[in-house]
């Protein structure tokens, strides 16, 4: 298929500035997850193909792109951000068939994405190294520079978010990419290659490789020629990529998701957190590595929040991604099955709310209605994993000690909020969360692409988003002059 407006062949890599099928010519499909119908082919890339991009980033690298002033990088990004602004509905339509998106949500995705290449086309020329005052007679400096070849493996849930905030900064540093999108969602990567190089990016400074995660994904984070890794993923993945990088010993990203909690606390304004209280549960039906699925209300207001929460759920319907309803179906009838999976294991508890799906909506989507459970106890498997749809808990606590020992029980460390108006409260509990953000008042911070992000324990480690995203993808070089 020809992707429009873009003008490319859906079964096309981008590598060394060149659209071509994969060397096996194989494919694989894309299905519109609304309807279940096929949407079109993809290229099935394998170690071959990935062989030929890390060589063309590598000759990127010793070419125009390794030399070009670090202004000029931010122009062509800036370029890029104004071209992907002039795409916002083909690319948020493309978006909503690839993963079941509903429109105006992917249409946020294309907007965060063309701010992503704004900021980081600001940022290309402000990240610099220092002088150091050292010994008599040296002259002493540091010099921050690209990895080199760096590898970004995305999933499906916000291919153009991560794209922004990956590749986007990878390449305001100087470095040259290779990106493996997810097997379930390539479209807006592939336009979005296309619009980089409209954009006089030059050739060889994005690679784009689809593939199969154990094929492409595998032997690109396996590849001895990749200096950088990020990952977002699942866990299970993530320690995979981790033991890949760990044979070449290079640096990793790894944003692996979490478990997040809000934490509403007995003066709260329940009317201000409603929104966020429900909206960060099933925005993008759940699949959110943020989502937060995890509700800690005080004992004294839990009623009257489940009660707020459970009428907001009825109203939610669930519909096809263009319909452009509150939920799309789930990005596929596998991660359905994933959730209903879940469902059946909260038999156990209350259901206090279920939202619908649309009458109209095609037998053959992945559809789930979201649920609001109560009567989970903090260990309980729908209060501990990351189920990836549009579930949430709603968990009673006594007081602030018992509030933060079940925040941080889980695994997890992504996101937290905590709703009070007690000052010292909420500076407390910013330091006490297990979390790489901390939102008081608040969740979410309506994208922020200037604030890091990122986790610890199995949500992953380092930072991406804001300029701490630049050090990531750059190192830094020593240089001590003796010259008396
Ligand atoms: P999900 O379970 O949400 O689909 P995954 O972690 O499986 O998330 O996938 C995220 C990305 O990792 C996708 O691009 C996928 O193709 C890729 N991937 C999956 N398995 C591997 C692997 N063994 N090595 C490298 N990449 C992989």
């Amino acid at each position: 298929m020809i992707l429009d407006p873009f003008g490319i062949d859906t079964t096309h890599c981008l590598i060394g500035g060149e659209w071509a099928p994969c060397k096996s010519g194989e494919t694989l499909a894309l299905h519109d997850p609304s309807d279940g119908s096929p949407l079109c082919a993809i290229a099935r890339g394998d170690a071959p193909d990935i062989d030929c991009a890390v060589a063309a980033a590598d000759m990127a690298m010793e070419g125009e792109w390794g030399r070009m002033a670090a202004a000029q990088r931010g122009r062509i990004l800036h370029r890029i951000g104004l071209l992907v602004g002039e795409n916002i509905e083909p690319l948020a339509r493309l978006e909503a068939q690839d993963v079941g998106k509903p429109l105006k949500q992917a249409r946020a995705d294309v907007i965060a994405l063309a701010r992503y290449m704004e900021f980081y086309a600001g940022a290309a020329d402000k990240i610099h190294g220092a002088t150091i005052p050292y010994l008599d007679g040296y002259t002493v400096y540091t010099l921050r520079e690209p990895h080199g070849v760096t590898g970004h493996i995305i999933p499906w849930n916000y291919p153009m978010q991560i794209i922004g905030r990956s590749v986007g900064a990878a390449l305001a540093m100087g470095n040259a990419c290779v990106l493996k999108p997810a097997e379930e969602a390539c479209l807006t990567a592939l336009a979005f290659g296309e619009l980089a190089r409209q954009a006089g990016l030059p050739a060889g400074a994005l690679n784009i490789v689809p593939g199969q995660g154990g094929e492409a994904g595998a032997a690109l984070a396996a590849h001895p020629g990749v200096r950088h890794l990020s990952f977002t993923g699942s866990v299970a993945v993530g320690r995979r990529i981790q033991a890949a990088a760990a044979e070449n010993l290079v640096p990793v990203t790894l944003e692996l998701g979490g478990k997040s909690p809000q934490l509403v606390f007995a003066d709260a304004d329940i009317d201000a957190a409603l929104p966020f209280l429900v909206n960060a549960g099933i925005q993008n039906a759940g699949q959110t590595c943020s989502a937060s699925s995890r509700i800690l209300v005080h004992e004294s207001r839990f009623d009257e929040v489940v009660r707020a929460m459970a009428e907001r759920y009825r109203a939610l319907r669930a519909g096809p991604a263009l319909a452009d309803f509150d939920l799309g179906p789930l990005v596929s009838a596998r991660q359905k099955s994933i959730v209903e999976g879940y469902l059946d294991k909260g038999r156990d508890l209350t259901v206090a709310a279920r939202g619908t799906i649309d009458g109209d909506a095609p037998a053959g989507g992945a559809y789930v209605a979201p649920v609001l459970f109560t009567g989970a106890a903090p260990d309980h498997v729908l209060a501990q994993d990351e189920i990836f749809g549009p579930v949430q808990v709603v968990i009673p606590f006594a007081d602030e000690a018992e509030a933060l020992a079940i925040a941080n029980g889980t695994p997890f460390g992504l996101v937290a909020s905590v709703w009070t108006a007690d000052g010292a409260r909420q500076m407390r509990l910013a330091r006490a969360l297990r979390a790489g953000q901390v939102f008081l008042n608040n969740y979410g911070a309506g994208g922020g692409v200037e604030l890091p992000f990122g986790g610890t324990g199995l949500s992953g480690h380092g930072r991406e988003k804001g300029f701490e995203a630049l050090y990531g993808f750059s190192t830094l070089k020593t240089v001590a002059a003796l010259h008396g």
